[in-house]
């Protein structure tokens, strides 16, 4: 597995590809690498000639009270399990090489990134555009794979390349969870054991939505009010959002249709999570 840390280097062996008529999948990570990321890696397999990941904790998407000085970072063990998928490179660039000192050009949003997610951080989507810009620019990839698990990052993404052409398509991935349910992220770690236990609130409660509406009920209000309450018993559980949005614009909808998504950001202590589920998907497991 090739690593590349300078952009430089990463272009030569993408011209080296590109002459070659490979097609190129990425799957662009913070690291700290799980099986959801994993999952990303073997789609792209499957597709693409070449598949590259990218491990790059940027700073542009995290504000000044986020957690981007104590996001866990493992680049050995990263590198280990790559490589164990197959991936062909791996770009992973210090700011530095990302940021020169003077940048001051930036891809911003509206609309689609404004709500949700974008509510309480928001800076991050303007960060994630810009260094996704970057990247399909260093990478020129045929597909680009991202999880379901950040559902508004996937339909922001999927937006920005729509309106700005890029030549690239976007391949969203399905939410991987551990056996309770909960959705696999890097950010579990800071997780106490208590606060572990406490946060099967989340795909618990989306479970139980799936449930009614599968059971008739779709009146978005209704469908709210009652995920708050679910999630009200669980006394760690603090909530930052729970709102039901068309699946392409991120916007409150009255009455849910399939293609729409239910979306979460809850508290356990100090660490925010985020779930959701597409209307229309297979329930969620949440047995163990
Ligand atoms: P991150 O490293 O958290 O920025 O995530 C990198 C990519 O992996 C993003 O496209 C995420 O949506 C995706 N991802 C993270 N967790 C999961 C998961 N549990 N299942 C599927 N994809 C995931």
């Amino acid at each position: 597995m090739i690593i590349a840390k300078t952009i430089e280097e990463a272009r030569k062996h993408v011209w080296e590809w590109k002459a070659r008529e490979y097609s190129i999948g990425l799957c662009p990570t913070m690291g700290y690498l799980h099986e959801g990321h994993l999952s990303l890696m073997q789609a792209s397999k499957r597709d693409n000639d070449i598949t590259v990941a990218s491990v790059f904790v940027n700073p542009m998407q995290f504000g000044p009270t986020e957690d981007l000085a104590k996001y866990p970072r493992d680049f050995e063990r990263d590198c280990r399990m790559l490589e164990a998928e197959g991936v062909d490179m791996v770009f992973a660039p210090e700011p530095s090489e990302m940021y020169l000192d003077d940048f001051c050009t930036f891809v911003d949003m509206t609309l689609v990134s404004e709500g949700l997610c974008g509510r309480s951080r928001p800076v991050m989507f303007r960060g994630v555009c810009t260094v996704l810009t970057k990247l399909i620019n260093i990478i020129y990839p045929n597909r680009m794979y991202m999880g379901k698990k950040d559902c508004q990052q996937l339909a922001v993404v999927r937006r920005m390349v729509r309106d700005l052409n890029f030549n690239v398509e976007v391949v969203g991935c399905a939410t991987v969870r551990e056996e309770d349910g909960l959705a696999k992220s890097s950010r579990n770690t800071y997780l106490s054991e208590a606060e572990r236990l406490a946060s099967r609130v989340l795909s618990r409660t989306l479970r139980a939505a799936q449930e009614k509406i599968a059971a008739g009920q779709t009146d978005a209000e209704e469908l709210i009010a009652f995920m708050r309450s679910e999630l009200a018993k669980e006394p760690m559980a603090d909530i930052d959002y729970v709102e039901i949005v068309d699946g392409l614009t991120m916007q409150p909808i009255p009455a849910v249709r399939e293609g729409d998504v239910v979306a979460m950001a809850v508290r356990i202590g100090t660490t925010r999570l985020i779930d959701n589920f597409i209307a229309g998907d297979p329930l969620i497991d949440i047995a163990g």
